[in-house]
């Protein structure tokens, strides 16, 4: 296999063109870097070449690292992981570094040969830090080309030198935002904030690649921070300006992260240790910090799920194998709020969209959602005008059933009523061609006994999506009882032309995600109730890295839904309904008339603009939370077990099938604690017989809800894992 493709010209160019055979984009292999530096040693070593120019074959230039290469390099090196990695990372620097002083002498810092990144398009990660390695970096003005580094987004950092390099170009503060948040840029963004030097039309990119690398002087081909008398923009740690940069970026950090994060604050440690000694020392730094992230076991369980596994699942690993299912046209009925975005993200995606409400008026607004959206876009300068008319071109508001004639799929988001749900079944059926799927959004009610009222229950399938629709990246697939492989795969198609992630589960009482979530809220008003400090409870939450709080959650998803869930929870359990406790408190805030963020009152007080203030005293006044409070990790336990036995409970009912599916699902659809990879991949870290020591503990204090799961009491037994048993499955 070769990646990289070699070549020179009659005046003396060497171009190494990376383009590997039978994929899309480039990312960068052990192998791929070996061939690189052949390449570049073939070029400084051959006098007939005056300088490199290193491009892509492809209309993007590279999408990353292949970030199964960090999992070989710490296998390989067997016993000492570290080293491996150690090893692995600094020989990249060494590559990097070649590019970079290109035969210069270290004396008089000439004699370089000039070497430029020609960008055609996409350059992230590695795709990035190669480039800025080179003396020159020229990118085509592509303004569908992303420029960034998004590491810190998977749980790591930059650690092939574009930390200290992208530090040391921008200064701390200019890098920060690119570096701690991972901002991608296109082409002309990037070069004004200074990270790319130069913007060609693309026909023109080649040529003046060429044009500059003939013109170079020794002087053009030195690094700042090769030169002497080099300092940092905006200054080191131990100038004036410097200090105040790492201290504030320092609390910033903490106050973002709540230090469960490990990257962000190891690059910034990479970033301040290594601003204070010469270059070369600064990337060993990097490389120590980088190594010391990679052995964090959130690292790994980050890059599994959220990068690894949610591609998989994107692509289609749980896909019944039948034929393409992609979807020409759509008919969503209902244009609430859910039916109006639904529209909106398949109009988006290319999908005529014919959008069904009861009166006109209603369908006609739930379109002007679609149009809120893409002035929003315009006035940000992301829409253009054209754009915004083909969008808007292709939904059709109407209250006509007939108008879904020719509709391959359509998706049902009308109210919450198995009658209403029903009588807009059978009346779609009737318009729509007989082999078309009908999808309900339902977000409560068993998807078997919706298929009831559709007389082709094997295409009847649940497509759940989360609210607000164009923002949430998950879809969960519900299959009821009788719904065929060629009803998922339609679905699963769909949420790949809408570009969000699938999970395909069975169903069950509020399928995954909202059964995770809601014992979750509960157990954090149980605590309320029980006097435990409501700040106590959020901050456990969020200190866990879950991004709201249980009760600030309630007030974003409200009281009265929280009632009516309760009530019909009640009604369909009977006795075995226990969460009368937690009703006690959700009852009494809803006749105090506080039903959350949209009453402008709730567990938080608003101001007037609905700004949300702190937590509301009268909850004190009524719960009083004298007396001893419970310990931080003690209210933590409650508040993740609670989730994560749920999620377990899911998986030995086989409403999950897949532990992947759990734990993308968890981060992407509630924001379960990300860095830990998810509830599967966090009882993982904590490892079966502690887990279940947990379990006994809170199942002894606090009730059966914290029993420990028969799965995860045998894994304590047998020393297994949910991921070392998937992966003996597997093999
Ligand atoms: P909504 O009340 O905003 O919208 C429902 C729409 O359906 C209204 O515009 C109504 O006029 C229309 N409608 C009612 N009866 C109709 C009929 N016979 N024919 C045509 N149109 C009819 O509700 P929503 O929040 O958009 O929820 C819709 C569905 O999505 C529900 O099943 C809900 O459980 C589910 N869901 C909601 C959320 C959420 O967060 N709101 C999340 C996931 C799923």
């Amino acid at each position: 296999m070769t990646d990289f493709h070699y070549s020179t010209d009659a005046d003396g160019i060497a171009t190494i063109s990376w383009d590997i055979p039978n994929k899309s984009m480039n990312v960068l292999s052990m192998e791929g870097l070996a061939e690189l530096e052949a390449h570049i040693d073939t070029a400084l070593g051959d006098e007939s070449v005056k300088g490199v120019i290193i491009t892509s074959g492809k209309p993007d230039f590279a999408g990353g690292m292949d970030l199964n290469v960090i999992a070989k390099m710490k296998e390989m090196a067997g016993d000492q992981p570290q080293k491996g990695l150690f090893d692995g990372i600094m020989s990249m620097h060494r590559t990097l570094r070649k590019i970079e002083r290109a035969g210069m002498d270290p004396k008089t810092l000439k004699g370089a040969k000039p070497v430029v990144a020609a960008l055609p398009g996409t350059a992230l990660g590695i795709g990035l830090e190669i480039p800025l390695a080179c003396h020159r970096i020229i990118a085509a003005d592509n303004p569908k080309a992303k420029i960034g580094l998004p590491e810190i987004m998977v749980g790591i950092f930059p650690g092939a030198g574009g930390t200290t390099r992208l530090a040391r170009k921008l200064g701390a503060m200019g890098a920060a935002p690119f570096l701690l948040e991972g901002k991608l840029s296109e082409p002309k963004k990037a070069k004004s904030a200074g990270i790319i030097d130069e913007v060609v039309p693309g026909e023109e990119l080649l040529a003046r690649a060429k044009e500059w690398v003939l013109g170079a002087k020794d002087a053009d081909l030195v690094k700042p921070w090769d030169a002497k008398g080099y300092k940092m923009p905006g200054g080191a740690p131990y100038h004036p300006a410097g200090f105040m940069t790492f201290v504030g970026a320092s609390a910033m950090i903490n106050g973002k992260t709540q230090g469960v994060y490990p990257a962000a604050k190891a690059l910034l440690s990479a970033v301040y240790e290594g601003a204070m000694v010469p270059f070369d020392t600064a990337l060993k730094i990097e490389a120590r910090w980088f190594v010391n992230v990679l052995m964090n076991p959130s690292s790994s369980a980050m890059i599994r799920s959220l990068f690894i596994n949610k591609e998989a699942l994107e692509k289609g690993a749980n896909r019944p194998k039948v034929d393409d299912e992609k979807v020409r046209k759509l008919g969503v009925l209902g244009a609430g709020m859910m039916g109006a975005g639904i529209a909106y993200v398949a109009a988006n995606a290319g999908i005529e969209v014919v959008l069904i409400d009861a009166d006109q008026a209603a369908a006609e607004r739930g379109k002007g959602y679609s149009e809120g959206i893409l002035d929003k876009g315009m006035k940000r300068g992301k829409v253009t005008e054209a754009k915004k008319a083909e969008v808007l071109g292709r939904i059709t508001p109407t209250t006509e059933y007939a108008a879904l004639s020719g509709c391959d799929l359509v998706v049902e988001a009308v109210f919450e009523d198995p009658k209403v749900k029903a009588e807009v079944t059978t009346k779609a059926e009737a318009a729509i061609p007989a082999d078309a799927i009908f999808a309900t959004n339902t977000s409560t009610l068993p998807i078997s006994d919706l298929a009831k009222a559709s007389a082709r229950p094997e295409q009847f399938i649940g497509i759940h999506f989360f609210s607000p629709v164009d923002k949430m990246l998950l879809v969960e697939i519900i299959r009821g009882r009788e719904t065929g492989d060629r009803a998922v795969a339609k679905a699963l198609d769909f949420v790949r032309q809408i570009r969000k992630t699938p999970i395909v589960v069975n169903d069950a009482r509020f399928f995954y995600a909202n059964r995770c979530i809601i014992p979750y809220i509960n157990e954090g008003m149980r605590m309320v109730r029980e006097g435990v400090a409501p700040a106590l409870v959020e901050n456990a939450a969020k200190l866990m890295g879950m991004p709201l709080g249980p009760l600030q959650l309630v007030d974003e998803t409200s009281l009265d839904l929280g009632a009516k869930i309760a009530k019909a929870t009640r009604a369909a359990m009977g006795d075995a309904y226990a969460d009368g406790d937690v009703d006690e408190v959700v009852f009494w805030m809803v006749e105090e008339g506080r039903l959350g963020r949209k009453t402008k009152a709730g567990f938080y007080a608003y101001d007037d603009a609905g700004k949300r203030q702190g937590l509301w005293s009268g909850l004190g006044e009524k719960f009083d939370p004298a007396g001893d409070q419970p310990d931080l990790i003690e209210v933590q336990h409650r508040l993740m077990f609670a989730q994560a036995l749920e999620a377990v409970r899911a998986l030995e009912e086989g409403v999950l099938t897949d532990i992947r599916e759990g734990d993308v699902g968890a981060i992407l659809g509630w924001g379960f604690a990300p860095w830990s990879g998810g509830p599967f991949s966090w009882l993982d870290m904590l490892g079966a017989p502690f887990a279940v020591a947990v379990c006994d503990d809170l199942e002894a204090r606090f009730g059966a809800r914290f029993k420990a799961p028969a799965l995860l009491r045998e894994m304590a037994q047998s020393g297994k894992s949910f991921y070392a048993s998937r992966a003996s499955m597997a093999a």
